[in-house]
């Protein structure tokens, strides 16, 4: 009997999860949750795993990204998994579900478990102690925790907004229309999608009367004040753009002239299969960036694994500060869990409070730590939190360009492609599940 409390603070998605994972393994937990005495501006339930937001859990398929998170979790023994496939409505090829019955499930499996305490408080300090803790209070962390993580991992580590540029995989660019270049011939670091004077009149047209997303919270037009969207700064002028950030200065096409217009794509990970679109952070809706930048030439069928955002979105800069496991390099025996962390979207929050959770079980039996494998979704998603020599670290929804992929026959088609590397990914789940449960077994204890 392990008879050290865990202490986890903040009953979310990823706070629950963790809990859920703790005790399913015999680790008593405390769980800290403010609700119902304060809210954030974007709960409104009283119960443990809130959905702030869409009622929808993203893609079902496993060739997907989201799909194949959400499959290992469930091979993980996921609570919020669980909930999510007892409470699913119908919704063609993405699994939603009936937000009351999916937290109301997730609320009663923690409060009726022997070993989870709940308290209900805000936490204005990480508990001093020597014991493990994880923190987990999501994007719209309350109170004077902001403070207490600012002072743990220093001031320039913790960012509130988030404005981000839509990332397109590599190879759905099509190269025969954008050319590699940097300006001034100083290299080729850039992908450079060309316009003539038509396509800029016609793309600046649509930019400006594009539909942009409501906003979900009055801090959110701070925001605006820093960094002006993409849409905005069209909206300023006609020629603002070409310029701003697509002036063509320096570059010129594969024939010796340079455009009217050029929309640089920058390198988003180290292996290159992702790019951003630089200057291109954006508050359009998702639907209208699709629309609209798909009118860039050579980004006509760019698969976009990540929309631009702008809103509040307190989090780390986990690179250089947590490991793959998501705890404090400097203190072990913190984790972080959730949004909080760099990773964006109910499943991945869940999904790092899933590997927190576990790693912290471990930690608290006197187990040697596990290891999540780059080569499933969620492990490339502590790997892409915790990758070092970042020099702008953004939030990033799970997607094949951050799994690391096993030797594949060359030439396969896209679908293919991901249909192996999930198979790929299930069976190193399964092992690793195996493995787990024999090392607990060894302990006579149970995973
Ligand atoms: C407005 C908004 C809309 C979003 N919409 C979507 C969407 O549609 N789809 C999607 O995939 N993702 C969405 N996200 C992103 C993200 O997936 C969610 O925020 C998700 O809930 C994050 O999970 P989490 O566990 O990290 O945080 P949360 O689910 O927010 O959980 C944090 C918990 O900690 C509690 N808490 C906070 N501070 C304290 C404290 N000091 N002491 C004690 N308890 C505390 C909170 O009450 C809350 O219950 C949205 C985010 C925001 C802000």
């Amino acid at each position: 009997m392990i008879s050290d409390r865990v202490n986890v603070i903040g009953g979310g998605l990823a706070g629950s999860e963790a809990a859920w994972q703790l005790a399913k393994r015999g680790i008593p937990v405390r769980l800290y949750e403010m609700k119902p005495l304060f809210r954030t501006p974007a709960h409104v339930g009283d119960k443990l795993g809130e959905l702030v937001c869409s009622n929808s859990l993203r893609a079902a398929r496993i060739a997907s990204g989201p799909g194949l998170l959400k499959e290992e979790m469930r091979r993980l023994d996921s609570l919020v998994m669980r909930a999510a496939d007892a409470n699913a409505v119908p919704a063609g090829g993405a699994l939603a579900v009936d937000r009351e019955g999916f937290s109301a499930c997730i609320d009663e499996t923690l409060r009726s478990h022997p070993l989870v305490e709940i308290v209900c408080r805000r936490l204005d300090e990480i508990p001093p102690t020597d014991g493990i803790t994880i923190v987990a209070t999501g994007p719209l962390t309350a109170g004077g925790m902001t403070e207490a993580i600012r002072r743990l991992i220093g001031a320039e580590y913790l960012y509130f907004y988030d404005a981000a540029a839509p990332i397109v995989t590599a190879e759905s660019v099509d190269m025969r229309i954008a050319f590699r270049a940097s300006r001034y011939e100083k290299g080729s670091d850039y992908l450079n999608c060309p316009m003539n004077k038509e396509q800029y009149d016609a793309f600046v047209d649509a930019l400006v009367s594009a539909e942009t997303a409501p906003l979900e919270l009055e801090e959110e037009e701070k925001v605006f004040e820093g960094c002006m969207p993409v849409e905005a700064m069209a909206a300023r002028g006609h020629m603002t753009l070409a310029y701003g950030p697509l002036k063509p200065v320096g570059l010129s096409d594969g024939a010796g002239a340079r455009p009217y217009a050029v929309v640089q794509l920058r390198q988003d990970n180290k292996e290159g299969t992702l790019y951003n679109l630089v200057g291109f952070q954006t508050h359009l809706k998702f639907g209208e960036q699709k629309r609209v930048f798909s009118m860039i030439p050579g980004l006509e069928h760019a698969e976009f694994v990540r929309y631009g955002v702008m809103h509040r979105n307190t989090f780390i800069n986990s690179p250089g500060l947590l490991n793959a496991d998501y705890s404090l390099k400097k203190q072990g025996n913190i984790y972080f869990a959730g949004q909080i962390t760099g990773v964006e979207g109910y499943i991945e929050s869940t999904a790092s409070g899933l590997v927190a959770g576990i790693s912290a079980a471990c930690r608290a039996a006197g187990l040697p730590a596990p290891v999540f494998s780059p080569y499933t979704a969620v492990g490339a998603l502590g790997a892409y939190v915790a990758r070092e020599g970042v020099a702008d670290f953004q939030p990033t929804n799970i997607n094949f360009g951050i799994i690391r992929q096993p030797e594949l026959p060359r030439r396969l088609k896209k679908a293919d492609k991901y249909e192996r590397i999930a198979r790929h990914a299930l069976a190193v789940t399964d092992q690793f599940v195996k493995e787990e449960q024999e090392k607990w077994n060894s302990k006579g204890l149970q995973s």
